[in-house]
């Protein structure tokens, strides 16, 4: 495997737009083994939203010729990719975007090449009666158009990928700019993959310079069946708002309560896995601490056990005029994290703070009054801020606040069943983990499946192949049916 360097991904990716502005005025590629293919040779990359529009409609009538088998190879190509290049793409990643911690970047490519749902999921349903039978299909919506965040560029685009192919769809994706050129890389890659086997190019295309102009004409572009979006509050209200169907993997702060029936350790160790994985990235991850004031005092100690760094009021306040600023006019006016900070390590707000860092260090916490901007703030880097709660009642509705309403992840440590069904309720958040790290609620540590994008105010969850598909109901009157007798067949 070589180690290709973000300036060499730079060059090819204007390599391939120059090429794509001569292949204009050329002769057009060789149709494809699949039967199809005026965009063949593309693998994925353009420089006009119309194109990729073409390209992946086109790809998506070649796709429905070879059927449920033709999704499983293309999708394996995308697994086996994520898997076997994970370590190469995971440093793309990480030197293009400058966020977070490698041995993550390379973590989430290898995680779900093996835990995303593929076609196993698409199940049709039958009902059987009197009267006959229907079959009711998930059938794909054709050409999908997503958004993708810079926190897991290539992973969400891989992820939605696998997701939306399986279903039988194809998509057009508008990347994250700051996250752009391993985007292509790995679209690159996959479909160069696909193309090989299945001789169908395009099946994921890609916008080689994403901009807000783009993602726009993605959005109101009417070869686009479906929006899928991921991202932070801006992009998904324009989501929200916007014409066609959406669905919507929205912002979070997820909040986490420790009760005094909670085993401390086991919180303190998960807290700090969830909480820096990828330096708080990721939208499940833990973001503000409500305490119990009974055992608040032992749950600092049991974070510094677990290898946490604890810091003091002064060295708090310092972090914060460093790590929170203030954003919009008026009444829209609100905390937002400082983008020099966002998805830095432990050891870089240690030192924002006038603290002392060591190795290895993952997270950094103290304790704040609950109006501190990092309780309402999703500050997306490993500080967390610890608030002293009088009760667990307390505890719950503070957390409950901190969250904002949408209902994205909630954690909580107790062994009182009652506190925790209190939080279920109130929270009312699409995942809710107890007694483990936010991301067992992906399946990582917990049980269940993955996916990069989770569906909040649109309410289809954890994403999988299904929640790209539309229902088709087969209706076949009295015949058919096997069961009943033979003399009840009028002809
Ligand atoms: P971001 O909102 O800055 O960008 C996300 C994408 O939206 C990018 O491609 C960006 O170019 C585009 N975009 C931004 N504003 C837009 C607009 N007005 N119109 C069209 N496109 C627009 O977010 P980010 O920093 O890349 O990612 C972090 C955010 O995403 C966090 O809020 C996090 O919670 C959220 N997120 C959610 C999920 C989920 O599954 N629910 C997953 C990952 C990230």
């Amino acid at each position: 495997m070589t180690t290709t360097t973000a300036p060499d991904i730079a060059s090819i990716v204007r390599q391939v737009i120059a090429e794509l502005k001569n292949s204009a005025t050329t002769v057009p590629a060789a149709r494809s083994a699949a039967g199809g293919g005026s965009f063949t040779g593309h693998h994925g990359i353009f420089g006009s939203v119309d194109d990729a529009v073409r390209a992946a409609q086109e790809a998506f009538e070649q796709l429905e010729r070879l059927g449920v088998e033709g999704r499983k190879k293309a999708i394996a190509h995308i697994r086996r990719i994520s898997i076997d290049d994970a370590e190469e793409l995971g440093r793309m990643e990480f030197a293009e975007t400058k966020v977070g911690r490698l041995e993550h970047k390379i973590e989430k490519l290898k995680v779900l090449g093996e835990k995303v749902p593929g076609v196993e999921f698409m199940k049709s349903e039958v009902f059987s009666g009197d009267h006959g039978l229907a079959v009711i299909e998930n059938a794909p919506f054709g050409v999908i158009g997503a958004i993708t965040p810079v926190t897991h560029s290539l992973p969400t685009i891989a992820c939605n990928a696998v997701n939306m192919i399986a279903a039988g769809n194809t998509v057009v994706v508008n990347p994250h700019p700051s996250g752009k050129q391993v985007a292509a890389e790995g679209v690159r890659r996959f479909n160069q993959a696909i193309h090989r086997d299945i001789g169908i190019d395009n099946l994921i295309c890609l916008i080689a310079e994403p901009t807000l102009d783009t993602a726009g004409a993605l959005f109101n572009h009417r070869g686009v069946k479906l929006i899928c979006v991921t991202g932070g509050p801006a992009v998904a209200k324009a989501a929200l708002q916007s014409s066609k169907r959406a669905i919507v993997a929205g912002p979070g702060n997820p909040p986490v309560v420790v009760d005094e029936t909670a085993d401390l350790d086991n919180a303190a160790r998960s807290i700090i896995y969830g909480a820096s994985y990828d330096n708080n990235l990721l939208c499940i991850g833990e973001k503000q601490v409500f305490v119990v004031a009974s055992v608040f005092e032992q749950m600092m100690a049991a974070m510094e056990r677990a290898g946490a760094l604890r810091l003091n009021a002064q060295q708090v306040d310092a972090l914060t005029k460093r790590a929170i600023v203030m954003a919009g006019e008026g009444a829209h006016r609100h905390p937002v994290p400082c983008k020099e900070l966002i998805g830095q390590d432990a050891n870089v707000l240690a030192q924002a703070a006038g603290a002392v860092g060591r190795e290895g260090l993952e997270l950094v916490f103290g304790e704040t009054d609950n109006d501190n901007p990092f309780v309402p703030t999703e500050q997306m880097m490993p500080f967390l801020p610890f608030v002293r709660c009088k009760d667990a009642d307390e505890a719950i509705r503070l957390a409950h606040e901190s969250e904002h309403g949408f209902r994205h992840t909630a954690i909580i440590h107790s062994s009182n069943v009652r506190n925790m069904t209190r939080m279920g309720r109130l929270l009312d958040t699409t995942l809710f983990v107890k007694n483990g790290a936010s991301v067992a609620g992906l399946g990582l540590g917990g049980e269940g499946y993955l996916s990069f994008s989770i569906a909040t105010p649109t309410g289809e969850g954890v994403t999988t192949p299904l929640t790209f598909t539309r229902q088709r109901r087969c209706t076949l009157v009295d015949d058919l049916r096997i069961l009943g007798s033979a003399d009840s067949i009028s002809h």
